[in-house]
This record gives structure tokens, sequence and C-alpha cells, in this order.
């Protein structure tokens, strides 16, 4: 049961993380305002504020239980929007340098759908509580306070100044947000955040896929893996008809041609196949390289109260490894679980703690290898684990263990320490002697 608090929560940013946040904070604050700068309508698709909503936005299970956890039967609503559940084994083609995974089923599903979908069912679900309200239109450009502690916002409405205040203040505006700047008005520091540069860029376009073509996969993949591998792509069936086709590479492509070409050049030939006699249902968007960039909100002693941070406002990964959605829902999640125990306006670090300890192992996955394709030396800890997963990716193709292992790591399902346990090290190490099975052949 969450303690009810004090009267007013304000959200700045009514995206993944400000609806998720927006939806825990109905349960402990009598009223609740998201406060957003796109405009929004009840049949909203693409919008600036939300630009990535283009690219693909699978949700593992992990996230797909956080989801769940807070809006009871949205997978199920989810999928009556034309979200397609597939198992990550038998429903899924993954080609990695080594060979095709296996295609036995793994019982760990993926979620695919639009990020538009995704955003709008949410957004229905959190409108529909009677104690939240969006005011749209609104750019929050600072903070309110009063000795040391937060008690509202200021912006612009079209050309008119906004003000509004509340008991807690939550920052969910995304990887642009200003909340470093707006707490350095305040006379609060934050340090150096820490900024790792990514390295690909990526293409998404929607398809209508040829009825004729019988299928029996809902998800294609060719993961790229540092530093060598920079060419990567997936497909999967969103939206009841449609298909989401993403390509990764140093520079993907911008045109149909250059699109084709790329798809070709994967070792995943599928997906090429497909594109070939599929009908283009949208234009191609292109997203060029996004940094990780970890802000240590949880190591400002003088942070004020009344304040939280949360999702892509605090940590903010490359998406070529598609974790962001996760680690916000899981902020959420913690978010839940700590207003239980403690009066956050009051105690924030104690949750700024929380979400940096969830962002440690994403962190860790994303730099190592977008560090690993730059120029400088990866440390030595760094170097180990890109060996290390460079013989788990060799052991996938014959090995049906070692690839429940990764997925589940990879998902953020299980800890890093799964991939070390002594039967997949074994495996691992001594793969194909003690399977007894030889890695399928590498594709071309
Ligand atoms: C190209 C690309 C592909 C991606 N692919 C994946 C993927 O496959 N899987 C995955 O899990 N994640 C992926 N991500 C990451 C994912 O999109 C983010 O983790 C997620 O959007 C974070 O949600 P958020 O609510 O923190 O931020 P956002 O979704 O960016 O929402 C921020 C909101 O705040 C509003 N806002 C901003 N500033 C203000 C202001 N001053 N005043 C009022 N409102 C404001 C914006 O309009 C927006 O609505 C991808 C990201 C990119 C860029």
């Amino acid at each position: 049961m969450a303690a009810m608090y004090s009267d007013r929560a304000l959200v700045i940013g009514a995206g993944f993380a400000g609806l998720l946040a927006a939806r825990v904070l109905s349960e402990s604050y009598g009223d609740v305002v998201l406060v957003e700068r796109d405009t929004i309508t009840t049949d909203t698709g693409h919008r600036a504020g939300v630009p990535s909503a283009h690219h693909r936005h699978p949700l593992p299970a992990r996230g797909a239980q956080a989801l769940e956890s807070l809006f009871p039967r949205i997978v199920r609503e989810l999928e009556n929007a034309g979200a397609v559940r597939a198992d990550l084994g038998s429903d899924c083609l993954t080609h990695f340098p080594a060979g095709p995974a296996p295609r036995d089923h793994l019982g760990l599903d993926v979620l695919s759908v639009t990020r538009v979908t995704l955003d709008r069912i949410i957004r229905r679900r959190v409108l529909r509580l009677a104690n939240v309200s969006l005011v749209d239109g609104v750019t929050v450009n600072g903070l309110l306070h009063d000795r040391g502690t937060v008690t509202g916002v200021h912006g612009r409405r079209g050309d008119r100044p906004f003000t509004d205040y509340a008991d807690l203040v939550v920052d969910a505006s995304g990887r642009d947000s200003k909340l470093v700047s707006w707490l350095a008005e305040l006379g609060v520091h934050c340090p150096a955040p820490r900024i790792v540069r990514g390295h690909l860029t990526c293409s998404s376009r929607l398809y209508e896929v040829n009825r004729d073509l019988e299928l029996d996969w809902k998800n294609a993949c060719e993961p790229t893996h540092a530093p060598g591998k920079t060419r990567g792509g997936s497909m999967s069936s969103v939206d009841g008809s449609r298909w989401l086709v993403t390509l990764f590479g140093d520079a993907a492509p911008a045109d149909d041609d250059g699109f084709l070409d790329h798809a070709r050049s994967l070792r995943c030939q599928d997906i090429a196949e497909v594109v070939k006699t599929a009908t283009p249902a949208s234009a191609i968007h292109h997203a060029g390289t996004a940094r990780n960039r970890w802000n240590r909100f949880h190591e400002v002693a003088d942070w004020p109260r009344g304040l939280l941070a949360l999702g892509d406002s605090v940590v903010s990964l490359d998406p070529v490894h598609g974790h962001g959605l996760t680690v916000t829902a899981v902020n959420c999640a913690d978010l839940r679980e700590l207003l239980r125990e403690h009066d956050l306006a009051g105690e924030p670090l104690v949750f700024q703690r929380a979400v940096a300890k969830a962002a440690r192992f994403p962190w860790t996955f994303a730099t190592t290898a977008d560090l690993g394709r730059g120029t400088r030396k990866l440390p030595l800890p760094g170097r180990l684990l890109r060996w290390y997963s460079g013989l788990v990716l060799g052991a996938i193709p014959g090995d049906r263990r070692v690839y429940r292992a990764y997925v589940r790591v990879s998902q953020l399902a299980a800890r890093p320490a799964a991939l070390f346990s002594p039967a997949v090290l074994v495996r691992v190490l001594l793969g194909r002697t003690l399977s007894g099975r030889r890695p399928r052949a590498t594709a071309p």
C-alpha cells in the first residue's frame, strides 16, 4: 500500500519516463500534473519531442514486466493494437559473426511495437487516472525554489509566461534535459557528466510485407559487435501488417538504393529478401551518432529537496543497444517501491542512488562496446570483457544454453554474472567439444 505524502507532484515531460512516473506518483500524491512542450491530442502520432520514435523500440521481457506491473493487462492491450510478441529463440532469426543462433523455444519474449503506439496506449491509460492531468504546449525553462527546496517550475506557454507550484518536481525531459543548468541557477553544481561517444548511425523505414511470403519468423536481427562489426540491422513485425526495418552502420543509408544495398550486405539475407518485394509505408528516417551520457546526480551532496530526475534525463545510452526503455521502466518500478518507505521529496538522494544502481550494468555494456570502437586503447577489464564476449558470441550458434544466458544478460533480465556461471563458462571455453555439436555454417 503506497503512502500518501502531500498534495501535488509535477512531472516535466510526458514521454515514456514522464508517463510512467505520473502513474506511480498518482498513488502517493493527490494531484499529478504532466507538463509537456509538445501539443498532444488523443491521436498524436510522431512529434518533435520524441524524434527516436521513427526507429525500433522493442520491449524486452524485463521492461514489459515492469510496465505490466504498473498497468495491468497492458501487454494484451498493446497486442490488440498490433504489437507482436516473439520468442527470442523460435520466432527470431538472429545472426552472429559465427552463424545463426539456435531456433529452439527459449521462453524469453520480446514485444515489438512502434514507439508511437507504445506511447499512445500508455498515455491513454495515464490520462484516464482521475488525479493526473496534462498541460501541453509548455516549455519549462527553470525551477522555482525556496531555501534549498524546489517548489515548482517556470517557463513559457506560447508567448505567455508559465509558472506552477508542486511539493515534488520530477524531471523526465529526456536526453536534452537542461536540469544541470537549471540546478546551477540555484547554486547547485553537478559533477561533470560521464560522456562516451557512440559511433554508429541508424536508418529506419516501415514496410508492408508481401503477403505471399510465408515467413516462419517475426523478428530478424543481426547485432553489431565492437570493434569490427559496424553493420547490422533488424526487421520486426509491428502494428499488425507493418514491419519496421532499422539498419545500423558507420553511415546508415539515406535513400532507397542504399537501404537495399545495406540490407544485402548483411549475413542475415532474410531482411533483404523481404525488403526486395515489400512496399515502403514510410520515408527513410535517419538518426546520427548518439553519445552515452550519465549525469551523476546521486553524487550531488546539496541536491535540493522536492526534486527527482529519471529516464534519459539522468542516463542516456547509445540506442544501438536498445536498453533505454527498460532502464526507464526499472527506474519507475524503483520509484514505486521506494515511495512505500520514504517521503522522497525530503530524501531525494535515496531515489537518485537507485537510479544510479539501475544504470551501472547497461552503462558498462554500452560504453565497453563504444570505447572498443574508438581510437583509445580500452583499459584491461574492458579488453578482457570484449575478449570473453567474443568467445560467447562464437559459442552461440551451437549452444542453446549459452544463447539463453546471453539473451537474458543482454536483455537486462539477468546479471552479467550469468555469463560466468560454471555451466556457461565451460561451454564457452570448450564449447564444441562438450556440447558435441558443431556451430552451424557461417553465412557469407
Ligand atoms: C534513434 C534512437 C533509437 C532508440 N531505440 C531504442 C530501442 O530500440 N530500445 C530502447 O529501449 N530505447 C531506445 N532508445 C532510447 C529511448 O528512446 C529512450 O530511452 C526513451 O525515450 C527515454 O524516455 P524519456 O521519457 O526519458 O525521454 P523522451 O522519450 O525523450 O521524452 C522526453 C519528453 O520531455 C519533453 N520535454 C523535453 N524538454 C522539455 C521542456 N523543457 N519542457 C517540457 N517538456 C519537455 C519532450 O517533448 C518529450 O515528450 C532510442 C533512442 C534513439 C535516439
